[in-house]
């Protein structure tokens, strides 16, 4: 199916307990995909020219800014975003590094390298384990952390989840966590031990793909994760990190659209909270996944430029999944936070780790070569932006 494929249907299925009524979960299933996605396909240079000079930019001018037209003009939307951007966040870009916990998961994903199905070496740092990556990590300059692992409510359970919040929180001045979606009582407990931000992807907002890709395990309750960066700000988490999985689904401007309407009823319903929004393209991994159709460079810089004109305020990471030379290009346009030297399996950076990584990293640089290509290009590499009271 080509990129330009149609709306695709969003229906919820699952408890409507999952998703309360005023949460941004329900501004997502309440959003007018159809319309969105017919300007997509219609706009005409009156619309992107509107979207372009708009000072409070609508989720139409967003579609507009998405659409085929728009693509013809993406140097136009750069300047704007990259305008934008140092308008707003200045000449910088915040570095962190993920921290894998552990590579167990008792769910099918059918695109990661963790998925239960899969025949690789599992293995789950101990406390302590977690403590000498966290003191390497902080020792190649790491303020910030993304603790990260698969879903196995035994192994990596609250309890542990907690310790080594507490552990690791005391080394960095944010820590924040990428692992199985909880209810607002688990995020308070691990908000109280120290960590302040949550990272949920919904991987698809179409509920098709979603079912498709998520074949068993709690992950398939597709409401109950779109409703858990609501759950983690009701608990008090400062940072909310959201993002869909380019290449799941055929059309990446449908999903974009949903994503970026989950964003900003984000900022709306939790506007204490500091929202960011993730692009991450499918990369290889154990598994042998293929995307169902990868977006492309341009696209993607079309997608990043059109966001930082639509949210100005939000938050764009991009991850070593991506190549160097597009990683630079793009930190000058908009986004605002990095992951650098990276390593997606559990242990890894005190010493060699055999464990599986979750997928194959594309920017292999140092965090000090990644740091030191950024002042190259004007920008500011931050490591501390943040200090926990
Ligand atoms: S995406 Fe998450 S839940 Fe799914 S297999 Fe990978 S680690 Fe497990």
């Amino acid at each position: 199916m080509s990129s330009t494929a149609g709306a695709v249907p969003i229906a919820l299925q699952s408890r409507p307990a999952d998703v309360p009524a005023g949460s941004a979960a329900s501004d997502v299933l309440a959003t007018p995909l159809g319309e969105l996605r017919a300007v997509v396909d219609q706009a005409g240079w009156a619309d992107v020219d509107r979207a372009l000079k708009r000072a409070r930019p609508s989720l139409a001018d967003f579609a507009a800014l998405l659409s085929p037209l728009a693509a013809e003009q993406v140097e136009r939307l750069a300047v704007r975003s990259q305008q934008i951007t140092k308008a707003r966040f200045g000449s910088t870009v915040r570095l962190f590094a993920p921290l894998y916990l552990s590579n167990e998961c008792v769910s099918t994903c059918t695109y990661c390298g963790f998925s239960a199905s899969n025949l690789i070496a599992r293995r789950t740092l101990s406390v302590q384990e977690v403590v000498e990556e966290a003191e390497e990590l902080a020792r190649r300059g790491f303020r910030h952390v993304l603790l990260v692992a698969g879903e196995h409510a035994r192994i990596v359970s609250k309890g542990y989840l907690e310790q080594v919040v507490r552990a690791v929180a005391p080394l960095f001045s944010q820590v924040s966590v990428e692992v199985q979606v909880w209810d607002t009582a688990t995020y308070r407990r691990l908000l109280e031990a120290g960590c302040d931000g949550v990272v949920v992807y919904q991987e698809s907002y179409d509920q098709a793909t979603y079912s498709e890709v998520h074949l068993k395990g709690k992950k398939r309750n597709y409401a109950w994760r779109l409703g858990a960066p609501d759950r983690a700000a009701e608990a008090g988490m400062r940072r909310l990190g959201i993002g869909t999985l380019l290449g799941l689904h055929p059309d990446w401007r449908s999903e974009a659209l949903l994503m970026a309407s989950h964003a900003s009823a984000l900022t709306r319903r939790w506007w204490r909270c500091e929202v960011q929004v993730a692009l991450p393209r499918l990369r290889p991994a154990a598994g042998g996944y293929e995307p169902a159709d990868p977006i492309d460079d341009r696209s993607l810089t079309q997608l990043l430029c059109a966001l930082r004109i639509f949210l100005p305020d939000v938050g764009i990471t991009m991850s070593t999944r991506e190549p160097p030379q597009l990683r630079d290009h793009l930190a000058v346009l908009g986004v605002t936070s990095m992951s650098a030297g990276s390593h997606t399996e559990p242990g890894g950076y005190a010493r060699e780790s055999a464990a599986e990584p979750q997928f194959e990293i594309s920017d292999t640089r140092s965090p000090a070569e990644v740091a030191a290509a950024l002042r190259d290009l004007g920008v500011e590499p931050v490591w501390k932006d943040w200090q926990r009271a």
